[in-house]
């Protein structure tokens, strides 16, 4: 934390911090597979554009940052976890305007195997659209991974599962699909993939990895606008980010899909993956 290692019960901020009173925050997710840290340089450089958004200047460069996430993650033995990079506005000055406060940034890690247990993962998880809207980027810092994006995530998360759902849908301010509350959507038709453009939320660097993994293994890949009625048929559909990697999607309310061939030859390849 600010450079120097603190036991987690010691790692404290001020009540009065900017970033939790005005929403000057911005974290990564980041995996650990077998000691190595997947994708560190792409979460590094994408913590630091997000702290750019949000006019937060990290006070060490990138391969600083990416070292310390080596030393942490062996000083705390973690082989296979996750790592939560946080940086925030300090408590110099609790108004809107705090141009002068200090930029504060902290780095944990846990081991944490897998965000859904693996027996939901082949099962597949169940999802409802949610009543919020992805802000249009006119509204929002949108390709930031800033704390408080996640205010509608965590309302529509909170309202799905009260529903007995796994997840929300979230489409986007123009009523075209988004994203789930904290993971990337594709959809497969034909043995064929689709995926959202990410134009009012983040391009996952899992997204990117399975549009890769999909590509060589000669499937077509379209990036497109979709408006809610193109899960009508739909075959498979499955979720993509850091904490859930690849997980299936049985239904999103009306809409039911099955667990198959594409889905799983595409967790078996991203397994090995970022195994490698
Ligand atoms: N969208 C949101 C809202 C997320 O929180 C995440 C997880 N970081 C993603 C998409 C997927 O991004 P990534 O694959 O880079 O983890």
């Amino acid at each position: 934390m600010d450079g120097v290692y603190k036991k987690w019960k010691e790692s404290n901020v001020h009540v009065l911090n900017h970033g939790l009173h005005y929403g000057s925050c911005v974290f990564e997710g980041i995996r650990i597979y077998d000691g190595k840290i997947f994708k560190l340089e792409e979460h590094v450089d994408r913590l630091f554009r997000s702290a750019d958004l949000l006019d937060l200047k990290i006070p060490y460069n990138n391969l600083e940052i990416n070292k310390v996430m080596y030393e942490l993650a062996k000083k705390q033995n973690v082989l296979n976890g996750y790592i939560r990079p946080v940086v925030w506005r300090g408590s110099e000055k609790m108004a809107i305007s705090a141009i002068d406060s200090k930029t504060h940034i902290a780095i944990a890690t846990w081991a944490w195997p897998s965000y859904f247990s693996p027996e939901k993962i082949l099962e597949g998880i169940n999802l409802t659209i949610s009543d919020w809207a992805r802000p249009s980027p006119n509204s929002a810092p949108v390709d930031s991974k800033a704390a408080g994006l996640y205010m509608i995530c965590s309302l529509s998360k909170h309202e799905a599962e009260r529903k007995g759902f796994d997840d929300a849908l979230m489409l986007d301010y123009r009523g075209l699909i988004a994203e789930a509350t904290g993971a990337n959507i594709f959809f497969t038709k034909k043995r064929k993939l689709f995926t959202p453009i990410p134009d009012c939320f983040l391009n996952g660097i899992t997204r990117k990895t399975v549009i890769e993994i999909a590509k060589l293994q000669g499937l077509e890949v379209e990036e497109n606008h979709f408006k809610p009625e193109f899960l009508e048929d739909c075959e498979e559909v499955f979720l993509t980010g850091t904490a859930v990697e690849i997980t299936p999607v049985l239904s999103i309310d009306k809409y039911k899909f099955t667990v198959g061939e594409i889905t799983k030859l595409l967790i078996n390849e991203f397994n090995k993956v970022v195994k490698d």
